[in-house]
């Protein structure tokens, strides 16, 4: 039960923490009175069911990782708990639910929304913090919130990132040694947007980064998109204020998302 005056901090994850969940812990920490991490590989927001049943699940290693990063209360429910009867969920995230992830992953954040609104409802949060590494799960989540009128703030965390640039992920342990290296060319690829994007016209940025993309051996692009950081359409205007450079692509088996805020 919240007690009064208690600001209380929720951090949504799907366990196999890294220290880009332990960044949000302590954001989380700074602002919040109590920090309350959730711990669910939430069945519903999964389109693949092999990734779903390969999904990682270290939980001696993520209870250390929590203790040690100074985390008040995990949140651990099972997934009758979550879910004690089929339901079904849909609700307006408006259009950019279509584009990009949710293109490639149909319901993807119907599911993604779903399970927040349930971890919200049992946590009853302040605050809520999301990692940027998830860049349109952040505005569904926001649109979702705006949807119900919910009185949780959500607070958008930067990537947290490998010394060679690799954004950290639980995916990454997939990752063979071969892949492992030709995955940089995301993070690389990206780099290259952002280090030219004032100097070269966007359309010559995403045809360099394609390509740089194309000829990197065991990586299939999905998207390479510069993005309006609001909806989400291809950006080609400078001037607009928030704009983004967004990727997935699968590297050998796995499948990586990355990004990054342009200006
Ligand atoms: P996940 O366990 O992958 O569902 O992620 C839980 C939360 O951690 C999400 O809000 C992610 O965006 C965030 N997150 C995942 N990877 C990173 C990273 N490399 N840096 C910062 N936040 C991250």
């Amino acid at each position: 039960m919240k007690l009064a005056q208690q600001k209380i901090a929720l951090v949504p994850t799907m366990g196999a923490l890294h220290k880009g969940h332990v960044s949000l812990i302590d954001m989380a920490k700074q602002q919040a009175d109590v920090v309350v991490c959730s711990i669910f590989v939430n069945p519903t927001q999964f389109t693949d069911p092999k990734d779903l049943e390969k999904y990682p699940r270290p939980l001696e290693h993520d209870m250390k990782m929590l203790l040690e990063a100074g985390c008040d209360v995990v949140f651990m429910p099972s997934v009758t708990e979550m879910y004690p009867r089929p339901e079904t969920w849909h609700i307006d995230l408006g259009p950019a639910e279509f584009l990009l992830e949710g293109e490639f992953r149909r319901g993807h954040y119907q599911g993604v929304t779903q399970i927040v609104k349930k971890l919200f409802d049992a946590v009853n949060p302040d605050v809520a913090f999301f990692g940027q590494k998830d860049f349109q799960q952040v505005l569904m989540i926001k649109n979702m919130v705006a949807f119900f009128q919910l009185p949780v703030q959500i607070v958008s965390c930067p990537i947290i990132r490998e010394d060679d640039g690799l954004a950290m992920s639980s995916r990454n342990i997939h990752l063979s040694p071969d892949d492992r290296k030709n995955a940089l060319v995301l993070s690389r690829a990206l780099d290259y947007v952002k280090a030219n994007f004032d100097s070269i016209p966007v359309a010559e940025l995403l045809a360099y980064a394609q390509d740089m993309i194309d000829h990197t051996p065991g990586v299939a692009l999905d998207y390479f998109t510069v993005a309006n950081g609001e909806t989400l359409e291809p950006e080609y205007d400078k001037s607009h204020q928030n704009i983004v450079a967004l990727v997935a692509a699968k590297v050998g088996e796995t499948r990586l998302i990355d990004n990054m805020i342009l200006n």
